[in-house]
């Protein structure tokens, strides 16, 4: 069997697509103009092309953006008020804290200060729980697009044995409770783990959310499965030149790709989708916070 390749970066772009027309009716019907406020503290390279990435793309789909940008010496009480500010301002539907952040900036009180309402990354407590028991609002970007996927390419995913590979707050958490309101039957596998290669092959559903490269082999998948592949790891690439690079999944796609029946690639997977799930949840919290039910295609 020959899996098809998901091809992410052009489901991502339809998905920008879709989000521009419900903004546009937003905008048109409601006279609201979804808005995004990134917050980015100190200058990480990495975080800021991930910053500017997100503005641009907030722009591009018709949507209001604010971009702040600290110094890496800003101190907790700078941070912790431009976000009271922006948790009232009422241009803003999105408040994004780029992190990782600076020693003396303490996440938890930086995510525990962002309202609830304007959580589109879905990190707070409340907002984590509303996913946990069904309730409208954000959910996590990564785990989003990889529904989106799921549904999209294999259609109905009731009764079907899900495996996640990796249980952060960021990935394995949130899909494992989006997988189980879709009736899949989910095993959440880890570091601890005993034979994870024979877990893998019952999934009819693998996602990989561990951050070692190349770790899922062919043989461990089950003929026809679905593989969903989140890594996103940095390898040495030789035949490009002393010292270069390549990007690689956590599962060994050459292989498993004979096998599955769907893949997603690394690099052009599930990386394009986490940003347009961004957006997405921006439209969702817009509408919620005006009392409009969030368009349901951009919703579990
Ligand atoms: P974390 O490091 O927070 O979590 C990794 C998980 O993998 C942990 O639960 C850990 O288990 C588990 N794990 C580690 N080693 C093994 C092993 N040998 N066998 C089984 N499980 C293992 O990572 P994240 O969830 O934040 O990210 C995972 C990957 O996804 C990374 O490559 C990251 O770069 C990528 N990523 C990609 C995104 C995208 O947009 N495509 C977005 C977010 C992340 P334990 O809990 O027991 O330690």
């Amino acid at each position: 069997m020959t899996a098809q390749i998901i091809d992410g970066k052009s489901y991502a772009e339809g998905l920008r697509g879709r989000i521009a027309g419900h903004v546009a009716r937003l905008k048109a019907e409601h006279g609201i103009t979804p808005g995004l406020a990134v917050v980015i503290v100190g200058h990480d390279p990495a975080s800021q092309i991930y910053v500017s990435n997100k503005a641009r793309q907030t722009v591009e789909v018709g949507m209001y953006s604010e971009k702040y940008e600290l110094p890496d010496t800003a101190p907790e009480a700078e941070v912790l008020a431009l976000i009271e500010k922006l948790n009232a301002d009422p241009k803003i539907h999105g408040i994004l804290v780029q992190l990782p952040l600076p020693r003396q900036v303490d996440p938890n009180k930086v995510i525990a200060t962002i309202s609830p309402d304007k959580d589109v990354d879905c990190f707070t407590p409340a907002s984590v729980g509303k996913v946990q028991i069904g309730l409208p609002g954000p959910v996590a970007c990564t785990p989003l697009g990889c529904l989106m996927l799921l549904r999209d390419f294999v259609g109905d995913l009731a009764g079907k044995h899900a495996v996640i590979v990796g249980r952060s707050n960021l990935v394995g958490k949130p899909m494992a409770q989006l997988l189980l309101r879709e009736n899949c039957t989910v095993t959440v596998a880890h570091s601890r783990t005993v034979d994870l290669p024979g877990v893998v092959r019952g999934a009819d559903i693998v996602v990989a959310a561990v951050g070692r490269p190349l770790m899922i082999k062919g043989d461990w998948i089950k003929p026809g499965a679905a593989v969903i592949d989140v890594g996103i790891n940095r390898i040495a690439a030789p035949e490009k030149g002393e010292g270069k690079t390549r990007t690689v999944g956590d599962v060994d796609f050459a292989a498993a790709k004979d096998v599955a029946g769907w893949i997603t690639p690394v690099p052009g997977g599930v990386g394009p989708m986490t940003i347009a799930c961004l957006l997405a949840n921006t439209v969702t919290t817009a509408s919620l916070i005006n009392g409009l039910a969030p368009p349901s295609d951009l919703t579990p």
